[in-house]
């Protein structure tokens, strides 16, 4: 089989893991043209093209919800770390990418995939002297040697969780161990991570949202621990979407703005420093699909609000809607100059979404207008 072919294969199998912020579909690949380049968003809203690809579409796992699975019969082709090297050299050469994000089934076994996914990190680095960003996910069941030397050839690693909880995971495979090929792995990565040469930019993981019976607040709680336990850099979540002739292909897919709902409410976890029992969810323990997660949580502790802008403290601001980072620094940094907000064409001044503040603040002791609700 061609090259070209190979790449539109394995590039077109990568789409399924994500490594985008608040992305729920799979236009970010732009695989017509140019298989395997995918146009990775940052938290503050840039892009930047990767080349993301599989060394190989073969995999001995059974994870049910994934294009790969063992039960799923379909064209399955490998590169090897030369093919695959030459490959990125040739789009980072001219231009069409700035970083890669190599992953890949476990064919035969986690050890030896890995090893052909640490050789092309490896060549890289080593023969072609590539400085550039290397993302390597991290296959359940590696060693932790082999985990090492990724880390010490890669700018990030990650190990999807797939599942919140140890039930979750069954539901999805029974060839791969929760605690011992997932968690295990991340504890070493969060380790080994403390030495600043080893994946500098940290560790990551990606939720499969909508597969299993797992609630928003089962993934929430996850999340949470993740970050305060193991340190990591970011949580994806990624919208199941049934796939022909594979076992979940008649499973219902999620609410089409649930994993929106989950990135907002990480958000306010990981970046607003939200508590875990300030996010609100119903009896079934989910989040409100048709209200934004701070929203939610404002209105719902009434005795909180409003607040003075004048005298609030950051973290008390960010509480707000309407007010997010910038322009709670902006106030805060306004009130030590001296400035006092009277008006709300002030607050619009520095960032301010005053028709969504409104109800929630007070301005120089002056109530603006009621909640409403
Ligand atoms: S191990 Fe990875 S590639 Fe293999 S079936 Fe599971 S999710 Fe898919």
């Amino acid at each position: 089989m061609s090259r070209a072919r190979k790449l539109k294969i394995l590039g077109e199998s990568a789409k399924y893991d994500r490594c985008n912020y608040a992305n729920y579909n799979l236009d970010n690949f732009l695989t017509r043209k140019t298989p395997g380049i995918y146009n990775a968003s940052t938290r503050d809203g840039c892009t930047v093209p990767l080349f993301k690809v599989l060394m190989t579409n073969k995999c001995s796992n059974d994870c049910r919800y994934c294009v790969n699975c063992n039960k799923h019969r379909f064209d399955r082709v490998e590169f090897s770390p030369e093919d695959l090297t030459s490959i990125f050299l040739d789009y980072y050469n001219n231009r069409y990418v700035e970083g890669l994000f190599l992953s890949s089934g476990i064919n035969r076994n986690a050890e030896t995939s890995m090893e052909n996914m640490v050789e092309v990190a490896r060549k890289l680095r080593m023969e072609h002297g590539y400085k550039g960003y290397i993302h390597l996910k991290i296959l359940p069941g590696t060693s932790h040697d082999l985990i090492k030397s990724a880390m010490s050839l890669a700018d990030r690693v990650s190990i999807n969780m797939e599942a919140a909880t140890p039930e979750g995971f069954e539901e999805l495979t029974s060839t791969k161990n929760y605690q011992t090929d997932i968690i295990r792995r991340m504890k070493w990565m969060k380790r080994l991570g403390n030495r600043k040469d080893l994946a500098p930019s940290g560790q990551t993981t990606q939720f499969i949202v909508g597969a299993t019976n797992e609630t928003d607040q089962d993934i929430l709680e996850r999340v949470d621990w993740l970050y305060k336990k193991l340190k990591i850099r970011r949580s994806y979540f990624s919208s199941f979407s049934p796939i022909r002739d594979t076992p979940l292909e008649n499973h219902e897919k999620p609410h089409p703005k649930r994993s929106a709902r989950l990135y907002q409410a990480d958000y306010l976890l990981d970046s607003y420093k939200f508590h875990l029992n300030e996010l609100v969810f119903d009896e079934n323990g989910n989040m409100n699909s048709d209200m934004d997660p701070k929203y939610c949580s404002a209105i719902s502790n009434p005795e909180n609000f409003p607040v003075e802008v004048n005298e609030a403290s950051y973290s008390e601001l960010l509480r707000v809607p309407g007010i997010g980072k910038v322009s709670a620094n902006r106030i805060v940094k306004l009130r030590k100059r001296g400035k006092c907000f009277n008006k709300m064409k002030e607050l619009k001044d520095v960032g301010v979404v005053v028709s969504r503040a409104e109800p929630f603040i007070k301005l120089n002791k002056r109530y603006q207008t009621t909640l409403g609700v």
